[in-house]
């Protein structure tokens, strides 16, 4: 009888924190379209003889990570150097935390739904926990690009602040990693710890993974695959090597012989050997000198644990109650500033329609037409003093569109356009009068086909007025004064 054999799977994913400052100096942590290594200074820099003092803002936004894992938060816990040689780390050691991390013992759980990648979540499906070994704070390393025989460093990632959070190894199959791995960054973006963008490498896996016969609790040695930078190639290159494990078992009739470091090839769709797993020994850990160890409050623990917003899985059910579909809701926690913006207009309107109708419709519409990102988002505030402006019947819901385009395209507030541009809704009946009958006599076709009866034939004459008033028409006015009019 053939054995049956299970993957055992584990995470080490990196997710830079949104701080404004880098992890150890003052330097400007948003280096995104910035000229190379010019968000730089001699403490990022590893010069001699600097001082690094810790973040307070990355320290908290850790804290809240570690908080909303369920971890417990380590209070008194310290730095470490964890030196090795690479180009783009010029003091030749990482400062990280090894024996006492900053937090330890957590776990997520999350949706597997009923069949793999289709349907969205929630239904039927499966809820599986995945377990947290321990979460870290450490900086990130400068960036290389290979550029023909030269090769070209810049530095101004060196310094950010990362957080490193592991995972024991209780994940079974690529989908489930996948599905852990999208739930954690929900959670990161939930507690504004981590813009968590796959585009620009906020968050970063490695993945290990290693294969026993079901039924036994043994764990054997690992393929570590390192550096996987989306999603995709998380899940391509854990199912490509538990193929290869599979088939290496059957050869070998058994599991590797010592734990091996590999490397993801995505254009070939292949993991490549790189090294024999290094151990803690190679990196010569020791405390950092220069930082004291970090003592935390239990207040300010309790106090932080209070202000975390409520959880992605719950959050999901409360935006489907509320009339959102799975996806919807998905996508309000997928990125920084949209459930913000969204739970403001709901809070302040109590209208679900109307905020969903501005953030997922018309502000994700118009980021993506015109290529811009949530940072030419217009704020909850103006956001809100939009939605009021259109209740309160002062816009049409029309101009308000118009608006909101106008806003994201040139980063100008919403109600500046308004008043500047004089895009008043007209509710005036005399005006309105006017333009009804210019509406009539203009579109003869439609008037005749109203008339034998095709009620739709009216909404193209109010899209006339509407077009011709630049969207200050109000709709609703027109639409009763044309058909009191015939
Ligand atoms: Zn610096």
């Amino acid at each position: 009888m053939p054995i049956e054999l299970e993957a055992i799977i584990g995470l080490e994913v990196h997710a830079q924190m949104n701080t404004k400052t880098k992890m150890f100096c003052g330097c400007d942590n948003d280096a995104f379209g910035k000229p190379p290594n010019t968000t730089v200074c001699e403490i990022c820099m590893g010069h001699p003889g600097t001082l690094p003092v810790p973040n307070k803002e990355a320290v908290l936004k850790a804290i809240r990570a570690s908080l909303a894992l369920q971890c417990t938060v380590n209070r008194e816990n310290h730095f470490d150097r964890k030196h090795y040689f690479y180009p783009d780390l010029p003091s030749g050691f990482q400062i990280s935390q090894y024996d006492f991390p900053l937090a330890s013992k957590g776990y997520l759980t999350f949706d597997i739904p009923p069949s793999p990648r289709v349907g969205g979540v929630g239904g039927e499906g499966l809820e599986k926990t995945c377990r947290i070994t321990r979460l870290h704070m450490e900086n990130d390393a400068g960036k290389l690009s290979h550029l023909g025989a030269s090769t070209l460093c810049d530095y101004n990632r060196a310094g950010t602040p990362l957080m490193e959070i592991v995972t024991e190894p209780d994940l079974r199959s690529s989908d489930e990693a996948v599905r852990f791995a999208e739930e954690l960054r929900r959670v990161l973006i939930a507690v504004n710890a981590s813009e968590a963008d796959m585009f620009k490498g906020m968050m970063r896996f490695d993945a290990s993974i290693s294969l026993r016969e079901k039924g036994t609790q043994k764990l054997n040695p690992r393929s570590e695959i390192k550096n996987l930078n989306s999603f995709k190639a998380l899940g391509r290159a854990l199912a490509y090597e538990e193929n290869r494990l599979r088939k290496l078992w059957e050869d070998d009739g058994g599991p590797l012989k010592g734990s091996i470091t590999v490397g993801w090839m995505d254009d070939e769709g292949k993991t490549r050997i790189l090294r024999s797993k290094e151990t803690a020994d190679d990196y010569r850990y020791f405390p950092e000198p220069d930082i004291p160890p970090l003592r935390l409050e239990e207040e300010m623990l309790e106090n932080t644990q209070k202000t975390l917003p409520m959880l992605p899985r719950e959050q999901r059910k409360a935006y489907i109650a509320m009339g959102l579909s799975p996806a919807e809701a998905l996508t309000l926690m997928s990125q920084q500033g949209l459930r913000e913006r969204f739970d403001a207009i709901h809070t302040e309107t109590a209208d679900p329609k109307l905020a969903s109708g501005m953030i997922l419709t018309q502000l994700i519409g118009f980021l993506n037409v015109h290529s811009k990102t949530m940072a030419s988002a217009p704020s909850s505030e103006e956001f809100i003093a939009l939605a009021k402006a259109e209740i309160s019947g002062r816009i049409s819901s029309h101009a308000r569109k118009e608006v909101l385009e106008k806003s994201v395209m040139t980063g100008r507030a919403p109600m500046e356009i308004i008043e500047k541009e004089g895009m008043r809704q007209i509710s005036d009946d005399s005006v309105l009068e006017d333009w009804v009958a210019k509406a009539i006599a203009a579109n003869p076709d439609a008037i005749a086909s109203f008339k034998k009866g095709k009620e739709a034939a009216l909404g193209s004459v109010v899209g006339w007025v509407m077009k011709q008033t630049r969207g200050q028409a109000n709709p609703g006015k027109v639409t009763e004064l044309l058909k009191k009019k015939m």
